[in-house]
């Protein structure tokens, strides 16, 4: 199949991987070793063309904060599996929290660490929750007719070989009741040209949606700076082997953290095909404490951009993954915040509607005050 992209194929570069920050010759050597350090604790990873996109004469440039150590991560706060992913952990590499999706962690790597991840843990040492062997993740997902949904992530599955990636499709495509099977990727920002030389890529995913299987790459585009030409075309090569896109980002300070930014990332990524499916609030993971932006600003960002954005585009919602469930944020008024049980743990909370005394300090919805008992919806 034939792409359209803006360099020939023949020759688009490998990418260069840098290891350190004190790799990168933009770093002044001052503060490279301070940024080895922080890169010692939480895994650094960036490579030329994502580092590319950054403007070296800011200092606050959002693509370097985005990527680049801060020694802010080294502050004591945080926690290491801040939405409680060991509770739902069905068998190694398999998390089953909500009924009809499995979610499987593929890799314990991503093309390029983003510095605000939730899931940092996976890329420490002694890391035993992603899959090696998918044999006992898709004989519980087979022995599971209520799962329907399978959610590639890690980590990140597009760093693995497209023979690797193919074999863990394959398994879980040949269960009769899986009916979808998504991709949550970075990759799509970090390294577009991963999409653009692959045709056994696009031939996997034409086979498997061939064969009457959804298949979804969530990618995760945070600014709309991200979204050159390559990433655009990455995306376009995707879509036209048969899958759907869409777009998912958390709320991160200092890099997206702007309505007008905000409402251009919604209004793009609607027009390239790739809707923005969730805005999450940031998690208090460790070493986040720097990228977190509260909770009742966040809304705030979000509220605003929305209300820029055609119908299309505002299908988006705000929600916190917590480890009780999805919890959408509704809205806020002078005293109140208004949220929802988006997706559940427990079925009796499902679309139960809450509402908190607002805190313009908190972070979290466990920071929060819940005034009333839960509403169900019925
Ligand atoms: S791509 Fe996803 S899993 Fe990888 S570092 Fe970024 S947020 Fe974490």
């Amino acid at each position: 199949m034939p792409i359209s992209s803006p360099q020939p194929v023949s020759k688009m570069p490998m990418v260069r991987d840098f290891r350190k920050p004190s790799q990168i010759s933009e770093i002044p050597t001052e503060t490279a070793s301070t940024l080895d350090a922080v890169a010692e604790r939480f895994a650094f990873r960036a490579n030329d063309y994502y580092l590319g996109l950054i403007d070296w004469n800011d200092p606050a440039d959002p693509i370097r904060r985005l990527v680049i150590p801060d020694v802010a991560e080294l502050n004591a706060w945080g926690e290491l599996d801040v939405s409680d992913e060991a509770a739902y952990r069905a068998v190694r590499g398999l998390q089953h929290k909500y009924r009809d999706t499995a979610l499987v962690l593929t890799a314990a790597t991503c093309a390029a660490y983003c510095r605000y991840c939730f899931r940092k843990r996976l890329f420490m040492r002694h890391n035993d929750e992603t899959a090696q062997d998918f044999g006992p993740a898709s004989v519980y997902v087979a022995q599971h007719p209520e799962i329907t949904d399978v959610l590639l992530s890690g980590g990140d599955p597009l760093v693995l070989s497209t023979a690797r990636l193919a074999a863990i499709v394959r398994r879980f495509d040949r269960i009769p009741h899986v009916r979808t099977i998504r991709i949550g990727s970075k990759v799509p920002a970090f390294n577009p040209y991963r999409l653009l030389r692959d045709e056994a890529l696009w031939d996997l995913v034409a086979q498997v949606t061939g064969r009457g299987t959804t298949v979804y790459l969530m990618a995760h585009f945070d600014h709309p700076r991200e979204l050159t030409d390559m990433a655009r075309a990455g995306i376009r090569a995707m879509q036209r082997a048969g899958a759907h896109v869409v777009n998912q980002c958390p709320i991160v300070r200092g890099v997206n953290d702007d309505a007008e930014l905000l409402a251009e990332l919604f209004e793009t990524t609607t027009e390239l095909g790739m809707p923005q499916y969730y805005v999450f609030q940031g998690r208090p993971a460790i070493g986040n404490e720097s990228y977190v932006v509260p909770l009742v600003r966040g809304w705030r960002l979000f509220d605003a951009a929305r209300r820029r954005c055609s119908g299309l585009s505002r299908r988006v919602r705000f929600a916190m993954s917590h480890a009780s469930g999805k919890i959408e944020v509704l809205g806020v008024d002078d005293q109140h915040i208004y949220l929802r049980y988006h997706r559940a743990r427990n079925a009796a909370d499902e679309s139960r509607i809450m509402v908190a005394r607002r805190d313009d300090h908190a972070n979290w919805f466990d920071d929060l005050e819940l005034l009333e008992p839960p509403v169900p919806i019925v």
